[in-house]
Order: structure tokens, then C-alpha cells, then sequence
């Protein structure tokens, strides 16, 4: 999009939308107008008994109301154009009904006295009407224009060319013949009309301009908060910034952590030599320093300030003036954000106000930013840590396992029914310690994306097949029915394939351990429109209700889980859930206490090539 420019701006950036509401509120004041016409000039000769040319007011007040019916259909015309037409339409269309008004508006004058019309005023109304819905030079061309219809009706009427309707009976009969008189009331309308116009188009162009900060707040508050990336947040406030000053260049300089150097983090409009033109030292830059100190900053005339750095570089980008502001932290200020322009003293204070407003939206997105990047940089060290760890316990604790099964084997010799109880103790538990190990490590990297494997195609068949003959052992043992069900189609999902091993695995896993024996476990797979379904099903010793809610939290285990003697860590539903979440699926569980319980989750297909 092209960027205003400052004339546009300074003449109060006029939109299409400004010129369409200007016609259509133009319209609806001429109903009133046409109306007031015709009805008051009935009631003043009634009631007054004025000496008014009756008969053409009426015509004048029905050819306002009778154009005013043409430029309504004409209207509706216009508002059909093709949008690249349109506003060169609409501007015509508005021009042409302040044309009609301003002939419609001499009549009247003429009608009622002239140059000792008592309506004088109406016509400096229609000039601030004007000027409210269309700001910018064309209102003063029209006080030229309604000045020049007054005058020339005075002389008209004085030089008995037009004849002169006098309707107020106690003014003096050759008061419209008084030079003197034409010279003072023309001159004095073209002061109030100008006056009235100046003084409108100033409140308009503020208020328009207003109008235009907030929308640009607006924006940059809603832009800056769309990310968590700090250095997208940096890449919007710059661009915000910018648009938001009209201008095409800004920057965004940010304290290091030694707090002596303050490097370019985002630029807008810059060229590439520019901004590697060099360190900035805070030390030696009283620009950035005055504005670290909470102070913003006027550069008037950038390339002749001793205050720059760079002199030649920014005279070569073409800098005139440039405004710095600091942007504030809550515990200090995070860096500076300068915005530049092309001319020389381009900035005041209401800039200052403004761009300081930007900042601080800017600030806050980057303190989240930041704090977010902090927290998601703990939780890789933190899962880095255990990672660490548990690599380094489980090499021993496998060694240990070995060996117990050496002895129970008796390979050692023979063992005493003492010796064989405490060794079979020892082993379920280096078992249950092995299982929390298997658990903390995947939960680490299900949390690292640098630990996941690259996600790739893979058909679920082979893999619901190894999860459950992984259990099948276990489930004979208890003697419980694991059956899967699947379709002759093959189905294929983007994911991990490590990942997608632990899911199944954990979940038949669950099946298996919380069904008592002779149970049954029912593992399905099923195409639901453009997503597979696996469904894990039991008939084991269920959920309380009340813990649902909690079943996916890390080392959360049901109370009936944590009361009966299986072993568990509570981390196995966590990661299911977490990497089920990562390849674009979802997780759900329905289950009964005493009757079973399903998982049931659903993973985007691929497209079949
Ligand atoms: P773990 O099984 O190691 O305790 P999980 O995270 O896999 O940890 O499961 C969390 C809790 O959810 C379990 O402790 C258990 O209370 C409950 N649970 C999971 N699967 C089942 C199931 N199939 N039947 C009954 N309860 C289950």
C-alpha cells in the first residue's frame, strides 16, 4: 500500500468514505432546505404578512427539492461505479450538488432583498457545511464564489439591472443603492464567511487527524499483540510506527545486555547500507541517551546536528529530521524507537505524544514477548536437564536389572525362597524406577522439538500393530481378549514415528495394566471423513468422574489407580496428549469407574497422491 503523503496528510487525508457520506448528507439537508423554502415563505407571508415574491420562492424551494430528487437517483448510480471510478465520481457528483446549491442559494439571496437579504447568513451556514464534510481548499474557492454571487446580486440590484424585491418594509427604500452599504455588507460577509471557514477547516484537519492517530493505535496495538515473536513484534512496531507519522522510514534500537550498545533490531524503509553504517556506542550518542533518560528527541535538521553519529551516512539516506522516543519498560527503558522523515523539521510535539503512545504498546508486547521466549528457553533447559539425568540413570539401573535376572534365573546358584522374595521385590521395583525414567525422558522430548524426530508419512496399521503385540504378553497373561480392528484401506497420518509409537504404546499400555483379568481390550482404527479415528477400549476398572478433568496433567494418577496396588507415574497421558496435539490430532477419553474406559483419538489423514 502506498504510504500518504505529508500533504495529504496535512490537508486532512480526505477518503472515499468522507466523500461518499459528504453527497449523502448534502442530500438530506437539501430535503429540509427545499422544504423550509416552500413552507416558510407560506407562513412569513401569512403570518408577517412580509411582502415576499411568493410565487418564485415557491418555484426556487420546489426546483431545490425537485434537483434534490434527480441527485438522489444520481446517487444510488454512483455507488455502483467500479471501485476505480468511483471516488473520481462521488468527488464530481458532491461538486456538482455544491454548484446547484450555490445558484439555488443566490436566487434565494435575490429573492429576499438582496444585498438587505435578512437570509445572509444561511448562505454562510451552507459554507461551514461544506467545509465540515469536505475539509481541504475547495471550501475557500466557494467563499470566493459566495462572495462574488453577493456581490454581483448588489450591483445588479443597485445598477437596477435585476429588479430588487424589498421585504423588509421598515429598511429604508434605497438602502440596496447605497454603495457604501453594497461595499460594507460584501465585505463583511467575506470576513465572516472566511473567518467561519478558516476556523472550521483547522477544528476538521485536528480532529480528522485525531481521528487517524487512533486508528493508527489501533492497529498497532492489534498488530504488535498478534505475536509471541520478538523480533516480529520489533518488525511491526517499526512499520506501525511509520505508517502511523506518515512516514516511509523508522527503526527500533534495543539495549544489549552489557547496556552500552544499543543495536538496530528492525528498521522500515531503510536501506541496507544504513543500517550497517555502524555501531551505536551510547556512550558516544547524546541522541539515544537523552532519549534512554524518558526524554523523546527533535532532530530538526539531521545531517547538521552535532548530536548525530553519522552525519554523511544520513544525509545520503536522505534524512531531514528525525523524532526519537524511548520505549519504557516496566523496569526501565528497553531501547529507542525513531521515526524519520524526509524534510527538515517534519515533527512537533502532538508527533511526540503520539509516536510516545506507539512506544508503550510496543513495549508491552515486547516485555511478553520476551517473557515468553524466557519461559519456553527454562523448559528446554529444564527438559534438557532431565534428559541429562535420566540418560545417565538409566545405563546403571539396566546393568543392575541385568544382574537380578541373573540371579533369579539361578545362574548363580541356587536361591533360597528368602532370597528369591526379596530379589523379586528389588526387581519390580528397579522395574517401576526403569518405567519413571521411560516416562521422564519421553516427557522431555515430547517438550523439545529439537529431540522430536522429523515428521513424516506413516500408515497406522503396522503401527497399532506393534503397540498391541508389545502388550500381548502381558494381556495372555491376564488372560485378556486384545483384539484390533482395522480397514483393508490403509490410513496415513504426518507425524513422528518414535512419537507415534509411544502414544499407541502407552495408551494399549493403560488398557492392559487397568483391566483386571479376563477382561477385554479393543483396540479400532476407522476413517471419519478426512481424519482416522483409534479408539482404545476396556472393560477395566475405569475413571472416577471427578478426575477426568485432571487426566492429563503431568504425574496425576486417579484415585483408584493410586489405591490399588498398580504401579504408575502419572506421566504417560501427558505426552500422549502433548504429541497428539503436536502432529494436528486430538484426545478424548469417556469412561465408567467399575465398567471401562475409552481414548479415543483422531489424527489428520494425508491426502492419497
Ligand atoms: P500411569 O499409568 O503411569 O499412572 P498415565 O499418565 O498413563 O500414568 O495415566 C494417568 C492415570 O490415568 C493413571 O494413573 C490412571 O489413574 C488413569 N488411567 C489411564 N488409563 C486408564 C485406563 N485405561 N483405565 C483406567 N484408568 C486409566
Amino acid at each position: 500500500m502506498a504510504e500518504p503523503t505529508p500533504e495529504t496528510r496535512s490537508l486532512g487525508a480526505l477518503q472515499p468514505g468522507d466523500v461518499a457520506v459528504a453527497g449523502s448528507r448534502l442530500i438530506l439537508t437539501r430535503w429540509v432546505a427545499g422544504g423550509l423554502v416552500v413552507g416558510l415563505t407560506a407562513a412569513v407571508v401569512r403570518l408577517l404578512r412580509l411582502p415576499l415574491p411568493e410565487g418564485p420562492l415557491y418555484v426556487t424551494g420546489s426546483v431545490i427539492l425537485i434537483y434534490n430528487a434527480i441527485l438522489t437517483w444520481l446517487a444510488r448510480r454512483v455507488d455502483h461505479a467500479p471501485p476505480e471510478i468511483h471516488l473520481r465520481r462521488v468527488r464530481r457528483f458532491v461538486m456538482l450538488q455544491v454548484a446547484l446549491d450555490w445558484i439555488a442559494m443566490s436566487v434565494f439571496l435575490h429573492l429576499t432583498g438582496g444585498i438587505t437579504s435578512p437570509a445572509i447568513p444561511m448562505f454562510v451556514i451552507h459554507m461551514l457545511m461544506v467545509t465540515i464534510l469536505l475539509p481541504g481548499q475547495s471550501s475557500y474557492i466557494y467563499v470566493a464564489l459566495g462572495t462574488l454571487a453577493l456581490g454581483s446580486i448588489g450591483i445588479l440590484e443597485q445598477t437596477g439591472v435585476l429588479s430588487h424585491h424589498a421585504v423588509i418594509p421598515a429598511l429604508p427604500p434605497d438602502l440596496h443603492r447605497d454603495p457604501i452599504y453594497i461595499l460594507a455588507q460584501v465585505a463583511f460577509f467575506a470576513t465572516a464567511a472566511f473567518a467561519t471557514v478558516h476556523l472550521a477547516t483547522l477544528v476538521m484537519a485536528r480532529l480528522r487527524e485525531r481521528d487517524r492517530q487512533l486508528e493508527a493505535l489501533l492497529q498497532t496495538a492489534q498488530a504488535v499483540s498478534s505475536t509471541l515473536s520478538l523480533s516480529d513484534v520489533w518488525n511491526k512496531l517499526a512499520r506501525s510506527a511509520a505508517r502511523a507519522l506518515s512516514c516511509s522510514k523508522a527503526s527500533i534500537r534495543v539495549l544489549d545486555e552489557t547496556g552500552e550498545r544499543i543495536p538496530m533490531v528492525a528498521a522500515c524503509g531503510l536501506s541496507e547500507a544504513y543500517q550497517n553504517k555502524g555501531e551505536v556506542v551510547i556512550s558516544k550518542s547524546p541522541l539515544d541517551r537523552e532519549a534512554l533518560s524518558g526524554k523523546p528527541v527533535i532532530v530538526r535538521h539531521a545531517p547538521a546536528d552535532p548530536r548525530i553519529q553519522f552525519p554523511q551516512e544520513v544525509a545520503a539516506e536522505g534524512i531531514g529530521s528525525i523524532l526519537v522516543v524511548p520505549i519504557p519498560g516496566r523496569l526501565g527503558p528497553l531501547g529507542v524507537l525513531r521515526v524519520y522523515a524526509e524534510q527538515a523539521d517534519r515533527f512537533g510535539p502532538d508527533d511526540i505524544e503520539f509516536v510516545l503512545a506507539v512506544a508503550r504498546q510496543g513495549a508491552v508486547a515486547m516485555e511478553n514477548a520476551m517473557a515468553h521466549d524466557s519461559l519456553q528457553r527454562a523448559d528446554r533447559a529444564r527438559a534438557q536437564f532431565v534428559r541429562t539425568v535420566t540418560h545417565e540413570l538409566r545405563a546403571p539401573l539396566g546393568g543392575a536389572q541385568s544382574l537380578l535376572r541373573v540371579m533369579l534365573r539361578g545362574m548363580t546358584g541356587d536361591l533360597g525362597p528368602q532370597q528369591r522374595d526379596i530379589l523379586s521385590r528389588v526387581s519390580t521395583r528397579l522395574d517401576s524406577l526403569m518405567d519413571l525414567i521411560n516416562d521422564l525422558l519421553a516427557l522431555a522430548a515430547s517438550k523439545t522439538v529439537e529431540f522430536q524426530d522429523v515428521p513424516s508419512r506413516q500408515t497406522l496399521q503396522p503401527v497399532l500393530r506393534k503397540a498391541v503385540d508389545l502388550h500381548t504378553q502381558e494381556a495372555n497373561e491376564k488372560q485378556i481378549r486384545l483384539r484390533l480392528h482395522m480397514p483393508p484401506e490403509s490410513l496415513e497420518v504426518l507425524a513422528a514415528a518414535e512419537g507415534l509409537a509411544q502414544v499407541f504404546g502407552n495408551l494399549v499400555g493403560n488398557a492392559v495394566k487397568y483391566t483386571p483379568n479376563s477382561g477385554r481390550v479393543d483396540v479400532t482404527l476407522t476413517r471419519q471423513a478426512s481424519c482416522a479415528l483409534i479408539e482404545v477400549a476396556d472393560t477395566g476398572m475405569g475413571i472416577p468422574a471427578g478426575d477426568l478433568p485432571h487426566l492429563w496433567e503431568e504425574f496425576f494418577r486417579a484415585t483408584n489407580a493410586r489405591h490399588s496396588n498398580i504401579p504408575g507415574t502419572g506421566l504417560g497421558l501427558s505426552i500422549v496428549k502433548r504429541l497428539v496435539e503436536t502432529f494436528g490430532g486430538s484426545v478424548r477419553v469417556t469412561s465408567v469407574e467399575g465398567r471401562g474406559t475409552t481414548f479415543a483419538v483422531s489424527l489428520p489423514l494425508l491426502d492419497e497422491a
